[in-house]
């Protein structure tokens, strides 16, 4: 599984970094992706970040 940011949807709000800090850190003022492929222990949160991006600028890629 794979997390993509769409860095032009991102307004930077961090939640993301505080829900999977596994997969998702902050580049400047936008959220970016620190692993490839994102860790099975990690998928959940993951998941759970995507849903709740108030600009949904994250995609799972399965
Ligand atoms: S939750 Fe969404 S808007 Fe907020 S930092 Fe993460 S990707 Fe950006």
């Amino acid at each position: 599984m794979k997390a993509v940011v769409d860095q032009d949807e991102c307004s930077g709000c961090e939640l993301c970094i505080e829900t999977c800090p596994e997969v998702f850190e902050m580049q400047n003022d936008t959220a970016v992706t620190k692993v490839d492929v994102v860790p099975p222990e990690a998928e959940e949160t993951c998941r759970q970040a995507a849903e709740e991006c108030p600009v949904e600028a994250i995609t799972i890629e399965e």
